[in-house]
């Protein structure tokens, strides 16, 4: 008889505690739902155009380029600064074709701020040097200078394209675009065969490859005419870029030309649910924020901008980084267009102060592969959703811009209105490394920010994976946030 009291009493406290733990502790979610067939077919047509974005654009010249012509297709028009903007107008302004702002203006008063979403263009890749060609050994090669934080092993044996621009002696500039169509020729940097590899292989990782051995080799038949011509190696390669491009040799030298991974973005796994491609950051938040403003129907209240710089891996320096005064400015003058009349500097700086950002950038997923450089429980993972950073930054938090709780739980409890998961993370173990965005910069103008994006695994390689319904989730909590952020 007592045994069975027990036992009653022992049920009765586990179906209490299972309660209050229902209503009291909180864990993130995995987000796919392979039987809602609907939004499975969402998420795979919105990552089908999103890997068309990622092989269009993958310098930042070349995404801006892929931006002006969505925005363009998608009804936003240049912007005229001397004209007048008004309610439901679309329209964009790119910033040295590096950077782009583009705009849905609402029918607010701009002095009561906007919401805007900021993403960077730029992402790891090798430059070439001023003076990069030369011939060694009948090889004919390019030397680089790698931009952004990068594990320079991964860029050797393996198939590379050049992209970028170069302007002519009489100043007309000249698009480069080679690797990337199935009948172009790759280019690619040397390793050694692990025959002769003892000595290499007892380096340290970062030693591997140094950053003087990163040289590409593009050609290896001679101008004809026997040894005697001197660099005969080179001179048939500048022979065949003058007679294509019309580009010397000095023309090199003031050129911006990018070596990036020749491959196209991939669908990864039996069932398709990651996107392999290079560049995803942060590219992958450029795109998802691009698309919530092309894709809003119902007027706004609030003006929707979405800002794209260049320039974050090297931080954010230059007149397309985020520290640029330029991209302010173009706000600034938005504002005029929109009240009609030369607004008052305290006035400028009300427009400032009452807008809201999202600093949008990818994050680091969980891999279990690597789990000692994570705290499982603080960081984000790939499936399950768009991520919430209060803080960045390294060590004690250096270098961060530290969004404030009120502003991190009013943009929270916006997307929890509209059914729109999120998780949070930090950046890897306390003092594992660490790492920093643009919300910073913004920060230092005035604007309440916080950072956000979609968590990625193989950050900063030649083939960055994101799980696509976290892609697409991203997308829908931009939506939402220009849609109904302080609206
Ligand atoms: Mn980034
Ligand atoms: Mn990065």
């Amino acid at each position: 008889m007592s045994e069975q009291v027990d036992k009653k009493q022992e049920d009765k406290r586990k179906e209490q505690a299972d309660e209050l733990r229902k209503q009291l502790t909180f864990t993130f979610k995995n987000l796919w739902d392979p039987e809602n067939e609907e939004e499975m077919k969402a998420v795979m047509a919105f990552c089908e155009d999103y890997k068309v974005a990622l092989d269009e654009g993958k310098t930042e010249r070349e995404f801006v380029d892929y931006a002006q012509a969505l925005l363009e297709a998608e009804g936003f028009r240049e912007y005229d600064s001397a004209g007048q903007l008004k309610a439901g107008d679309r329209v964009y302004e790119t910033v040295h074709g590096k950077g782009l702002i583009a705009a849905v203006i609402g029918s607010q008063s701009p002095l009561e701020g906007f919401n805007l979403i900021g993403a960077h263009v730029d992402s790891p890749r090798l430059d070439l040097k001023p003076n990069p060609m030369y011939e060694s050994d009948d090889l004919t090669l390019l030397k680089t200078h790698y931009y952004g934080g990068i594990k320079k092993y991964h860029w050797v044996a393996v198939p590379l394209a050049i992209h970028g621009v170069v302007i002519l002696k009489d100043g007309t500039t000249v698009k480069l675009r080679v690797g990337e169509e199935p009948t172009d020729p790759v280019f690619t940097i040397t390793d050694l065969l692990p025959h002769l590899g003892a000595d290499q292989m007892k380096k340290k990782a970062s030693e591997v490859i140094e950053g003087e051995d990163l040289n590409v080799l593009i050609g290896g038949i001679p101008f004809p005419g026997g040894e005697d011509i001197k660099e005969r190696f080179k001179l048939a390669i500048l022979k065949l870029l003058y007679d294509t491009y019309g580009i010397r040799e000095r023309d090199l030298m003031t050129g911006e030309i990018e070596i990036v991974p020749a491959a196209k973005a991939r669908c990864v796994g039996f069932d398709r649910a990651f996107i392999g491609a290079y560049g995803q950051d942060d590219r992958i938040c450029a795109f998802t924020a691009l698309r919530a403003l092309t894709d809003l129907t119902e007027p706004l209240k609030r003006t929707a901008m979405v800002i794209l710089y260049d320039k974050e891996e090297t931080g954010s320096g230059g007149i397309t980084g985020a520290r640029s005064q330029l991209f302010p400015s173009i706000q600034k003058r938005m504002v005029r267009s929109i009240l009609g009349r030369e607004p008052s500097a305290i006035e400028l700086q009300d427009n400032i102060e009452m807008s809201s950002m999202l600093s949008s950038d990818v994050t680091n997923a969980y891999d279990p592969t690597f789990a000692s450089v994570s705290d499982p429980q603080n960081n984000s993972y790939a499936g399950r959703g768009i991520a919430f950073f209060k803080y960045t930054g390294a060590r004690g938090k250096g270098g961060t811009s530290d969004a404030n709780a009120e502003y991190f739980n009013e943009v929270t409890r916006l997307l929890d209105e509209n059914d729109v998961p999120w998780q949070t993370g930090e950046l890897g173990r306390v003092d594992q490394g660490g790492g920093g965005t643009v919300a910073i910069y913004q920060a230092d103008l005035g604007i309440s920010v916080i950072d956000c994006g979609v968590p990625v695994l193989c950050m900063h390689s030649c083939f960055e994976l994101a799980s696509k319904i976290d892609v697409y989730k991203t997308y829908v909590a931009y939506k939402v946030f220009f849609e109904k952020m302080r609206s």
